[in-house]
């Protein structure tokens, strides 16, 4: 006879909106979590190299697939069902997570801008795991600023040439397609983004730079010396470079909003446990009232930033004209939640939770990059606080208020 698993603290409620193959595949997903991917989660961030058993897996189990089109051997599988994928990965191994979202960062203005037969080309491996592409954006001059990219871009009869530098480029040391995004050089106004294979002449690759979590997904920096491109490498047309990489980015942040929901989902289900295990004072840890509130805060604080989560993904679904500034506040207000969250699940398991053995010692290291990549937090809350300023002025105005300035009260 087999056992059903026991409930879980947080709730299934998103998933019911799901159809039943989506379901199947989520479900598929937390199996994986249990059987391999959890268990395996604390050996993969002993080292940092490129975790090529949990990449094969997630390949091999279709759940890289599900970024790419079906045209191209996936199942394009809607942001309300890769959410829930990418929240189930966060939840055990932000490895796993950043696989998924990584992908998307990397692949999208490939499938998004490549020609017809370089998508037939280089798509269907990309989506098997047989191919590996990364962005390049980031630039030591420019990193939250775009405005300060310096990449230049040259157009010479059926070719362009590439100068430049990258910094930080995820998976570039196991990359065999690299998404550039520079500036005409004749046009600094004009961005555009060209494909550049691993092994053309004037291509440098860094050694991989150490970092302080997100192990398995290592990054190095890129040198562009007059790298000569097919012009047939061009994404999209001249000038679509720019919204290319936002396009590639408006994902990837909601993804990683998912990959910190799950990873503070998991926080307070391990906290949690110890304060039902642990006796302080004559009493389980979790029988003080202290306690219980910190752990009402974090469940009441995830389940409402799930809920933001779920309308934005639905909104991407949709094709809703806000959905940009949707994915600015999810990812701002879950990035900078699950690290409240962490920081506090590690106070409650004291010293234990210190300890390299116990999880929360790497969800507190994974947890800080989510507030600095894909735009870090502080971006956001200006695009954010700028979109209100723009509405604020023509918005409806507020009933109580009597006619004229505000000024006259
Ligand atoms: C592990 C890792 C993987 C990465 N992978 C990739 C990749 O694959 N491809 C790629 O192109 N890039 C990648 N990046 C780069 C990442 O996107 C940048 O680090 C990020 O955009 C921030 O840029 P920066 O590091 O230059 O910080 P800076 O631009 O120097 O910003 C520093 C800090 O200033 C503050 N700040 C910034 N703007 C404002 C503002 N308007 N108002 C108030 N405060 C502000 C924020 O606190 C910010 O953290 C990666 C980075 C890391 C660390």
């Amino acid at each position: 006879m087999t056992t059903s698993p026991a409930a879980r603290l947080f709730g299934d409620h998103f998933l019911a909106r799901l159809d039943s193959p989506e379901q199947a595949t989520v479900l598929q997903v937390r199996e994986l979590c249990r059987s391999t991917l959890g268990p395996e989660a604390d050996a993969v961030s002993r080292e940092d190299v490129f975790a090529w058993a949990t990449f094969r897996t997630l390949a091999r189990e279709g759940v890289i697939a599900t970024a790419f089109p079906r045209d191209y051997g996936g199942s394009d599988a809607r942001q309300v069902v890769r959410i829930r994928i990418i929240e189930e990965l966060g939840r055990v191994c932000s490895t796993s997570a950043s696989m998924i979202t990584g992908t998307d960062l990397s692949s999208r203005a490939i499938v998004a801008g490549a020609s017809e037969t370089l998508r037939h080309e280089i798509v269907p491996r990309l989506c098997s795991g047989e191919l590996q592409a990364a962005f390049a954006l980031t630039e030591p001059g420019a990193g939250s600023d775009v405005r300060g990219l310096q990449t230049s871009i040259r157009r010479d009869g059926d070719r362009y040439i590439v100068n430049g530098r990258k910094k930080f480029i995820t998976r570039a040391s196991t990359a065999d397609w690299f998404a550039v995004v520079g500036r005409a050089e004749d046009d600094p106004s004009v961005f555009i983004a060209v494909l550049i294979p691993r092994d053309a002449k004037g291509f440098r690759i860094s050694a991989e730079a150490g970092k302080l979590g997100w192990f398995g997904v290592p990054i190095s920096s890129l040198e562009f010396n007059a790298v000569e491109v097919r012009a047939s490498h061009r994404l999209g047309a001249e000038g679509d470079g720019f919204s290319l990489a936002q396009d590639a980015l408006l994902r990837a942040r909601i993804g990683h909003a998912a990959m910190a929901l799950g990873r503070a989902i998991g926080s307070v289900e391990i906290a949690s446990r110890y304060a039902s295990e642990r006796v302080l004072s004559g009493r389980r840890e979790g029988d003080h009232q202290g306690v219980q509130w910190m752990l009402a805060d974090m469940v009441t604080q995830i389940e409402a930033s799930r809920a933001l989560l779920a309308l934005t993904a639905d909104k991407y679904d949709q094709g809703a004209p806000d959905v940009a500034l949707f994915a600015s506040m999810t990812k701002l207000h879950a990035t900078d939640l699950c690290m409240k969250v962490v920081t506090e699940a590690l106070q409650l398991t004291g010293g234990r939770g210190y300890l390299r053995d116990f999880p929360l010692e790497r969800f507190f290291r994974d947890a800080k990059l989510n507030q600095i990549g894909e735009g870090a937090s502080e971006v956001h809350k200006t695009v954010i606080g700028r979109d209100v300023m723009r509405r604020a002025a023509l918005a409806e105005r507020h009933p109580c208020l009597h006619d004229g300035p505000l000024t006259d009260y």
